[in-house]
């Protein structure tokens, strides 16, 4: 009985040490760190998806635009020399091809606008990138201080946990096994004033000499080993 209770003594530090370390502040920050730097990422590909889409377009919008200032030209070039009658044709057309070059305008300046906010919108996720990764390298350093703190003693601990389980019963840490895995922790607790030593409730008569006949009974309540203390 001594050796399973020294054995959960042990285990009992390590765990605490283990958690310790894995509910470490900067752990967690580092890994939020992490994360963001990865949804960054993933982000500026579809920034990057929209900046192209939208330079297509704005090229097209700029090259037909071109080509309408062009014939405008040319037509404007035309109409001292067309003949009277078609005065009012040719004027109507260069008013519509106005029309159209006015409308490419305010489409090539939305295009420009959308493409300057996008451009906005990558330099900023870049820079705070760079302070994600500033902030990461910190945690990251700060963790790996506490880990060199408390790794040696971890260590210590699982070392003493091997010897010491070799010194227990099979039966015994096949049950504090079993209870552990269904989140039953401490597993052996010492009789308190006629109670459970875990749950803090009464042991019936029943039971009562079944653990002093057996030196062990399990709580009906929490289901620990009651365990008598020596
Ligand atoms: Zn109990």
């Amino acid at each position: 009985m001594n050796e399973i209770i020294k054995y959960q003594e042990i285990d009992k530090k390590l765990r605490q040490l283990e958690g310790e370390l894995n509910s470490s502040l900067n752990r967690k920050n580092a890994a939020e760190m992490q994360q963001y730097l990865k949804d960054g990422q993933a982000k500026l590909i579809r920034l990057e998806e929209s900046a192209k889409n939208l330079t297509e377009q704005y090229q097209k919008a700029l090259k037909l635009y071109n080509e309408f200032v062009a014939k405008l030209e040319i037509l404007s070039k035309n109409v001292e020399s067309v003949e009277t009658g078609k005065i009012d044709e040719l004027e109507a057309i260069i008013q519509n091809y106005n029309k159209m070059s006015e409308n490419l305008d305010n489409n090539i300046n939305i295009l420009g606008g959308r493409i300057a906010s996008i451009t906005k919108e990558y330099e900023n996720i870049i820079s705070n990138a760079k302070k994600a990764r500033h902030n990461l390298e910190i945690y990251k350093s700060n963790f790996n201080k506490e880990k060199e703190k408390l790794e040696p003693e971890i260590l210590k601990l699982k070392e003493e946990k091997s010897k010491q389980k070799a010194k227990v019963d099979p039966k015994l840490l096949a049950k504090y096994n079993a209870k552990f895995e269904s989140k039953i922790f401490p597993v052996f607790v010492p009789e308190t004033r006629g109670g459970c030593g875990g749950c803090r409730m009464e042991i019936p008569a029943g039971k009562m000499s079944q653990l002093k006949a057996n030196g062990m009974v399990e709580c009906e309540n929490c289901g620990r080993i009651i365990y008598v203390k020596e």
